[in-house]
């Protein structure tokens, strides 16, 4: 067999893979950490962090450098490859990107997701025209607009309530009246006049000329009845599609499409550990990301320790 690159790959340089680089870095393993865009992950999206213990206020940006810094300090290394393959080849796995093959002996496999498309026609036609998935991104392309947000989970109604920075007016478009949002969250953008809650409504097509949306159509779920809007925004958060294309044959979901895995995050395919948005989990949030990381990169040293002492016994035995 031939020697290995590392000992762990990480894949993915979010909240979970920065965690997991932390500790398996700290714990002087040969480790490296391949993400295809910037380190940050989700958190580089999000203007304001209040949720994470020990910083009551933080911004996205600051936060994801934070976790960077803090994970080189260690010792880290950081690539920045796009990972194109995962395979098991005996006792190890050998990880292909855009750069090269490295073979290693467990993989953290941390790469998140994508936000979900709504598939109505227009939303193409006018994706960066009026059309976003992000509004750290691109709320400030709004100012002084009308802007619709359609969703009723923590992110349509925390992005929301951010671009109320910008617009006139923002429309929460939701499909039913109860919200997927805490409380405290939809109570507060209750509060601010900029905004204006449509519940029962879905979006169904996205109208503009030959440069920009705008309107937006919008149809009553109970009644059929339709309205357009006068809008050249529209901010899509409707849920979270996880990045698993890579190890999908190998591993199993759920029925979401998330990893599975045991309490040490550990997977069906023994090496192969999972943390982050793409796990099957009650929820998404950098605090857990990091926790759940932590267990892989603890999990995923004791595997390679095993791994190494059944060598050794092995060895010793023949
Ligand atoms: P989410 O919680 O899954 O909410 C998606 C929303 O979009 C739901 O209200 C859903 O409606 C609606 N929806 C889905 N498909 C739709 C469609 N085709 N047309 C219209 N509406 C549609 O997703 P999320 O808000 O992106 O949040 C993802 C995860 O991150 C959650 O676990 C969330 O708690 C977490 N998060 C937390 C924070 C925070 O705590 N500060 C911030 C952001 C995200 P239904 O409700 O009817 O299904």
């Amino acid at each position: 067999m031939a020697e290995r690159d590392f000992e762990i790959i990480i894949i993915g340089a979010g909240p979970a893979g920065l965690t997991a680089g932390l500790y398996t870095a700290r714990s002087k393993l040969n480790v490296v950490c391949y993400e295809k865009l910037a380190p940050g992950g989700e958190i580089l999206n999000t203007e304001h962090v209040e949720d994470y213990p020990g910083f009551e206020l933080v911004g996205g940006q600051e936060l994801a450098a934070k976790f960077a810094d803090h994970a080189m300090k260690f010792g880290l290394k950081i690539e920045m490859e796009e990972v194109t393959e995962v395979k098991k080849d005996g006792d190890d796995f050998i990880v292909t990107t855009d750069m090269g093959v490295r073979r290693c002996g467990a993989v953290i496999y941390t790469p998140g997701g994508y936000p979900k498309k709504l598939g109505i026609p227009g939303e193409e036609k006018y994706a960066g025209k009026g059309v976003s998935y992000c509004a750290l991104c691109d709320g400030a392309f709004f100012q002084d607009e009308v802007i619709t947000v359609i969703g009723g989970g923590n992110s349509a109604v925390e992005e929301g309530q951010f671009l109320t920075k910008y617009g006139t007016k923002v429309y929460i478009i939701h499909r039913r009246d109860q919200f997927r949002a805490h409380a405290v969250l939809v109570d507060k953008i209750r509060e601010n006049p900029k905004v204006e809650i449509i519940t029962d409504y879905v979006p169904e097509e996205v109208i503009g000329d030959d440069r920009e949306m705008k309107k937006l159509r919008i149809r009553n779920v109970k009644t059929d009845e339709t309205q357009e809007i006068d809008a050249t925004g529209l901010f899509v958060f409707i849920g979270f599609i996880p990045n698993t294309d890579l190890i999908k044959d190998h591993v199993e979901k759920d029925d979401a499409g998330f990893i599975l895995t045991d309490q040490n995050m550990e997977t069906n395919v023994p090496g192969l550990f999972v943390a982050g948005d793409c796990r099957s989990q009650l929820i998404r949030q950098i605090t857990n990301a990091s926790g759940d990381a932590t267990t892989a990169a603890v999990a995923a040293e004791k595997y390679l320790e095993a791994q190494e002492e059944a060598k050794k016994a092995a060895a010793a035995a023949s």
